[in-house]
């Protein structure tokens, strides 16, 4: 299995599934959310309506827990390969990282991972989950991600190229550089 770090707009990126970075009630407010929300539907009080009754069919329940994820259908999105994307809830960290912390994050991305394989995707691209908004650090998200990645590709059937997709060319440069990729 592949696992690359690019820089570019996940909106946009040719992966068969895309995840979103979602707070727990699916609302789609701001961040990476409002982006992949308007970006497939042109409205996104639209798109958090299919999310949250999609919700309900796939849960049962108006929220999700960590390791918890719901599929909702690219729509407009479709246009560039994307044909789901998977709702995942990330850590909110307010600029502290710890073992929980940690534990949160490996499940939001190990949950994303077994639904792509389970939907039989072969590419999957996330963004920095946790890292925006949640405030949790750059360096110890993307340090999760090789090591939840690595840990998957011993169970993976069907997926076979991970990409972590950075927005800003700092984000980018930083995450490189955690992974002595430079
Ligand atoms: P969280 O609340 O989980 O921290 P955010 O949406 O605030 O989620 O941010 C997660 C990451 O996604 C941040 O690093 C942010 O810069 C990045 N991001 C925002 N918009 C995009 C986009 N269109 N494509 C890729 N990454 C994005």
């Amino acid at each position: 299995m592949e696992f690359e770090v690019v820089r570019r707009d996940i909106t946009r990126f040719p992966a068969e599934a895309i995840v979103n970075a979602a707070n727990k009630y699916l609302e789609h407010g701001g961040g990476v959310a409002y982006a992949i929300a308007k970006a497939a539907t042109g409205d996104v009080r639209e798109y958090i309506r299919i999310s949250k009754e999609a919700m309900r069919e796939q849960i049962g329940r108006d929220h999700i827990e960590h390791g918890e994820v719901v599929v909702t259908p690219a729509m407009r999105l479709e246009k560039y390969g994307i044909k789901y994307v998977i709702h995942t809830v990330g850590p909110y960290c307010g600029g502290v990282w710890d073992e929980d912390k940690k534990e949160k994050l490996r499940k939001a991305i190990l949950g994303a991972l077994k639904k792509a394989d389970e939907l039989g995707v072969k590419s999957i691209a996330f963004p920095a989950i946790s890292a925006g908004i949640y405030g949790c650090p750059l360096e110890e998200v993307v340090k999760t991600f090789k090591e939840v990645v690595e840990e998957f590709s011993k169970e993976a059937k069907s997926v076979e190229r991970v990409y972590l997709v950075l927005y800003s060319e700092d984000a980018y440069r930083t995450a490189v550089e955690t992974l002595g990729l430079l």
